[in-house]
C-alpha cells in the first residue's frame, strides 16, 4: 500500500498524462485527417480528369472529323445538330460516372476560337490563348477548379456552385505529338466532392476509431507504469532515509571515538602525574628517615612513617580505581555476595581515611538491617565518594556519612560543604575521565575514574546513584542500594526482597541471613 503523498503524486501523473496525451492524440488525429482529406482530394480530382481524358479519347475523338476542326462549326448547319446531339446523349447525359458528369463540352481551336460547343452562343467566338490551352495544345493536359471568373465561362455560372475543367490534348489519329484541338469538359464539383467526402469518411473513422482505441489501452499502461514508478520511489526515499540515519549514527560514532581517544590522551597525562605525586613523597620520606639525625627520633618518624602509610593508601585506592576500571572493561566484574552490616561496614571505611577519619560526621540511623550483597563494592563506592567530598572541600572541613532503611532497600549518603559542581555539568561527573576541571593548573588531584566506578558498582548492585550540587555550597551524593542483592533475591523467592521480610521491625533485618542460612553460601560468586 502506497503512502498517501505518494498516491496523490501518481494520480496527479496519471492525470497530466491523460490530459496530455489527448491533447496529442487530437493534434495528431486533426494532422492526419487533414493530410488524408489532402490526398482524398487529388485522388478525386485525379479521377475527374482521367474520366475527361476518357471521354475525350475514346467517345468524342471517333465522332470528330479533320474537317469538324478547321473552323467553328456553323450552330445552324447539320453537322453541328448531329455533334450536339451526338455529345447530349451520350457524353452529357449518357456515359460515366454520375460523380464525373461533363456539364458543358467546349473544343477549341489553335487560335483561342470556340469550334464547338453545346452551349451554341460559344462558338465563333474567340478568347485568345490562355495557357492552359497553350499547354493542352503543347500535349500536356490541364486540370483545376475553375473560378468561373473568365469571359468564356459567362454561360457555365448557372451550370453548378463549383466546376472541375480539364483541357484535353485531342489527336485525331490517335498518336502523340501536337493536338489537333483541345477539348475543354466541365464537370459539376458537387460529384467529385461527394466522392471525396465518401472515401475521407470511411478512413478518418476507422482512424479515429484507432486512435481512440489506442488511448484507452494505453491509459492502464500508464497507470500501472506510473503506480510501479511511485512504488520504486517510495522504496528508493526509504532506504535514502535508512543510509541518512546510518550515516548519523557512523558520524556519531566517530564523534564519540574522537572524544574518548581525547579523553584517554589526556587521561594517559594525568594518571602519570597522579602516580607520580605520592611516589615522590614516598620516596621523599623513605630517603629523609634513612638519614643519621632520624634515627632515634622517634616522633618525626611515626610523622614520616604515618605520611609513607597515607601516601600508599592513595596509591593503592588510585590502583584499585584502574584495575576496577580495567576489569569493568573486559567484562570480568565478579560479585562475592556476603551478609554484612553496614555500620561496621562505614567504621571500616571511615578508619581507612587515616588522619582525615574525624572530618567525617556520621548520621547512620539505629538498626540498621544487614546487607546481603557484595561487601567490597559498597565499601569502595563510600571510599570514593568519601574521597571525592574530603578532597573537593577546604582542608580540615568536615563532611556527613549517613545512613537509613526503608522496606527492601538501604539508602546511604555522603554530603560535604566543598566546592560543588556547575549545574550544567552535574549530568556528566559520572562519564569515564570527566573531571569538571581537567586543566594541568588544577587544584585538586585524579584521575576522572572515581565517579564512573561508583556509577557502575551501584549498577552491578542493583541500585542507583544520584548528586545533588551546589556551586560554591557543597554537593549530596546519595546511593539506594537492595538490602538483598537481585540475584540472591531471584533465586531465593521475593521473600527475602524489600516489604515485611526485610522490615527491621518484625525479621527484616534478619532475612538476608536467614537465606545465607538456609543454602545460599556467604560468599556466592556470580558474574
Ligand atoms: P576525580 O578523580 O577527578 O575525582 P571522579 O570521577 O571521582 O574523578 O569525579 C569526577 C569529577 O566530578 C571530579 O573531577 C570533580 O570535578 C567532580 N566531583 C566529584 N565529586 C565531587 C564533590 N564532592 N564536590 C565537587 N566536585 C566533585
Amino acid at each position: 500500500m502506497l503512502p498517501f503523498g505518494a498516491r496523490l503524486r501518481e494520480q496527479r501523473l496519471v492525470i497530466r498524462f491523460a490530459l496530455a496525451s489527448l491533447v496529442a492524440f487530437v493534434a495528431l488525429g486533426i494532422a492526419l485527417s487533414a493530410i488524408i482529406a489532402r490526398q482524398f482530394r487529388l485522388r478525386g480530382e485525379a479521377q475527374a480528369k482521367a474520366h475527361a481524358t476518357f471521354v475525350t479519347d475514346s467517345i468524342l475523338r471517333h465522332e470528330l472529323e479533320r474537317a469538324d476542326l478547321r473552323g467553328p462549326i456553323d450552330p445552324s448547319s447539320k453537322r453541328f445538330r448531329q455533334l450536339s446531339a451526338f455529345v447530349r446523349s451520350r457524353i452529357l447525359e449518357g456515359a460515366g460516372a454520375s460523380e464525373f458528369k461533363v456539364v458543358r463540352i467546349k473544343i477549341w481551336g489553335k487560335t483561342g476560337t470556340v469550334l464547338f460547343s453545346d452551349a451554341r452562343a460559344l462558338v465563333g467566338m474567340n478568347f485568345g490563348l490562355e495557357d492552359d490551352i497553350r499547354e493542352a495544345f503543347e500535349g500536356i493536359p490541364q486540370a483545376g477548379v475553375s473560378n468561373l471568373t473568365a469571359a468564356e465561362n459567362v454561360d457555365e455560372r448557372g451550370l453548378a456552385d463549383k466546376l472541375f475543367e480539364t483541357y484535353v490534348p485531342l489527336r485525331l489519329d490517335g498518336k502523340t505529338g501536337p493536338a489537333d484541338a483541345v477539348v475543354e469538359l466541365y464537370q459539376d464539383y458537387a460529384g467529385i466532392q461527394r466522392e471525396i467526402t465518401d472515401g475521407f469518411r470511411t478512413v478518418a473513422t476507422a482512424l479515429l476509431i484507432g486512435l481512440a482505441v489506442l488511448y484507452v489501452l494505453l491509459l492502464p499502461i500508464v497507470f500501472r507504469t506510473s503506480r510501479t514508478l511511485s512504488e520504486q520511489n517510495v522504496r528508493l526515499g526509504q532506504q535514502a532515509h535508512r543510509l541518512e540515519e546510518l550515516l548519523q549514527k557512523e558520524q556519531q560514532r566517530v564523534a564519540e571515538l574522537r572524544e574518548l581517544n581525547r579523553l584517554k590522551s589526556n587521561f594517559v597525562a594525568v594518571a602519570s602525574h597522579e602516580l607520580r605525586t605520592p611516589l615522590t613523597s614516598i620516596i621523599g620520606y623513605a630517603k629523609t628517615l634513612r638519614q643519621p639525625q632520624f634515627a632515634d627520633d622517634g616522633a618525626s618518624r611515626r610523622e614520616f612513617l604515618e605520611a609513607i602509610e597515607r601516601q600508599g593508601d592513595r596509591l593503592f585506592q588510585l590502583v584499585e580505581n584502574l584495575l576496577m576500571t580495567s576489569h569493568l572493561e573486559d567484562s570480568v566484574l565478579k560479585l562475592s555476595i556476603s551478609s554484612f552490616s553496614f555500620p561496621e561496614l562505614v567504621r571500616d571505611v571511615v578508619e581507612g581515611l587515616g588522619s582525615s577519619r574525624d572530618q567525617v560526621k556520621l548520621a547512620l540511623a539505629p538498626d540498621l538491617p544487614s546487607l546481603l550483597t557484595d561487601r567490597q563494592y559498597v565499601a569502595q563506592i563510600a571510599q570514593n565518594l568519601l574521597n571525592n567530598a574530603l578532597k573537593f572541600s577546604g582542608p580540615g572541613a568536615e563532611c556527613e556519612f549517613g545512613a537509613r532503611w526503608f522496606p527492601g532497600s538501604l539508602v546511604f549518603w555522603i554530603a560535604d560543604h566543598g566546592i560543588g559542581i556547575p549545574s550544567e555539568e552535574v549530568g556528566r561527573v559520572f562519564e569515564r575521565f570527566y573531571q569538571v576541571d581537567s586543566s594541568s593548573t588544577r587544584r585538586y588531584g585524579g584521575i576522572g575514574l572515581g565517579l564512573s566506578l561508583v556509577q557502575n558498582l551501584v549498577d552491578a548492585l542493583g541500585g542507583t546513584v544520584e548528586v545533588e550540587s551546589q556551586l560554591a555550597a557543597g554537593s549530596t551524593f546519595t546511593v539506594t542500594l537492595p538490602l538483598v542483592h537481585p540475584s540472591v533475591a531471584e533465586r531465593y523467592g521475593a521473600g527475602t526482597r524489600g516489604g515485611g521480610a526485610s522490615d527491621p521491625g518484625s525479621n527484616g533485618h534478619r532475612a538476608p541471613a536467614a537465606a545465607v542460612e538456609s543454602g545460599v553460601p556467604a560468599a556466592a560468586q556470580t558474574a
